[in-house]
């Protein structure tokens, strides 16, 4: 693979072609995609998302939100663990532990090792119950962690986790995880409505004592809004949404030259998706286009209605498995799911009722 230095190099259309190609056998088999991010290593993705002193090619947000959509048109399963890998450079990058970074980040630049996130205990999962799932106590040597992080992509793969966990007072921290470490355990993960290859599950941790070098952030109240990475409340789930509505645009589009009856439909879509597009562009940018979170809303609304109408054209012949249209279907119901916060969650939940204005 060439490198893809900026997102229109013509490097970065092969890599998507050579990713679409493989998608729907990677959906069928629920095989982690090796050699799909292997070939994203090699092609330099993951050098977007860090600065130059870490070896990356230090893109702007708006770049990797460009280079992003285009990776989501093409395989949502690896572009998603992608995100969640970055997510973790990002915090170990922009953490307090110099260990992490000298040891972590070298080989996390060139795709030689693997790391994840399991944080979404602090934000969105498992928040209703009594105490804290994964609980932390300090200790002279650093902290002993206790408990369970519910959803981490790849957890199996990883080298290292960034994890959040809770003291007894309440403050948070988050830790570069020595996948290693004893106590660490990651269970088989479920088979899932779609993104099965991302092998999301379960990080088990059995008072595994953690070297106070690993600690990236906190102790801290909201340890999650002082080490904000771009992957946080921000454009990044938005971003995948409307790849993968682009996907399905595309393919609609397609259609329609061919079936005028299609071509109302396609013709509007295009509108929305090209408004949704500069917009996502306009907030990458740092211009205030409309909020994050009612951007996020649009996205989800968008990415189900259009990869159902690309089924709809499709007809039975896209009900069978294997074919993109019913795969996109059930991709994009993940976006109800991950990392919504509670207003997208409540504006999305009204338009499905017919509640909103
Ligand atoms: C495929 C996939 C990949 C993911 N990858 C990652 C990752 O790599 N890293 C990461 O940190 N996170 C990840 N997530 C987590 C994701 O971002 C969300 O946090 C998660 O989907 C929230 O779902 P939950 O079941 O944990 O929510 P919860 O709020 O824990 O809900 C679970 C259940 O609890 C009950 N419940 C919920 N709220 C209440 C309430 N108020 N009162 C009573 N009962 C209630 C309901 O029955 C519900 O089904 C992933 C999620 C998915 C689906």
């Amino acid at each position: 693979m060439q490198p893809v230095e900026t997102p229109d190099a013509p490097a970065l259309d092969e890599l998507c072609a050579w990713l679409a190609e493989r998608a729907a056998g990677l959906d069928a088999s629920g095989h982690w995609p090796a050699d799909q991010l292997a070939a994203c290593g090699q092609a330099g993705v993951f050098r977007w998302f860090l600065d130059r002193q870490h070896g990356g090619y230090d893109w702007s947000d708006a770049d990797v939100v460009r280079g992003y959509l285009k990776l989501s048109a093409a395989c949502l399963t690896t572009t998603f663990i992608i995100t969640q890998r970055s997510g973790a450079c990002e915090r170990i990058a922009g953490g307090a532990s110099q260990t992490a970074k000298d040891q972590l980040l070298p080989d996390l630049a060139s795709g030689d090792s693997f790391a994840t996130v399991g944080i979404s205990h602090l934000t969105t999962s498992r928040r209703h119950l009594g105490q804290p799932v994964m609980r932390a106590r300090e200790t002279p040597r650093g902290f002993v962690l206790d408990g369970y992080s519910a959803w981490v992509t790849g957890a199996m793969h990883a080298q290292s986790v960034v994890v959040g966990a809770t003291l007894e007072d309440g403050r948070q921290i988050l830790l570069a995880l020595p996948a290693d470490l004893a106590g660490v355990s990651a269970p088989p993960p479920p088979r899932l409505v779609a993104l099965s290859s991302s092998h999301t599950g379960p990080l088990e941790c059995a008072a595994v004592e953690v070297d106070r070098e690993w600690l990236l952030a906190g102790p801290d109240e909201n340890v999650m809004a002082t080490a904000r990475s771009r992957g946080t409340g921000g454009l990044q789930t938005s971003t995948l949404a409307i790849g993968l509505a682009g996907a399905a645009l595309q393919w609609l589009e397609g259609q329609a030259a061919i079936r005028p009856d299609l071509a109302s439909a396609a013709a509007q879509f295009r509108v929305e998706h090209d408004q949704i597009s500069t917009d996502l562009l306009a907030l990458a940018a740092g211009q205030a286009a409309c909020s994050t979170e009612s951007l996020r809303a649009r996205a989800n609304s968008l990415v189900l209605r259009s990869t159902q109408a690309a089924l709809m054209a499709a007809k039975g012949a896209g009900f069978v498995e294997g074919h993109p249209t019913g795969r996109w279907v059930r991709e994009a119901l993940f976006f109800l799911v991950w990392s919504c916060p509670q207003p997208v969650a409540a504006a999305n939940l009204c338009e499905l009722a017919g509640l909103q204005d």
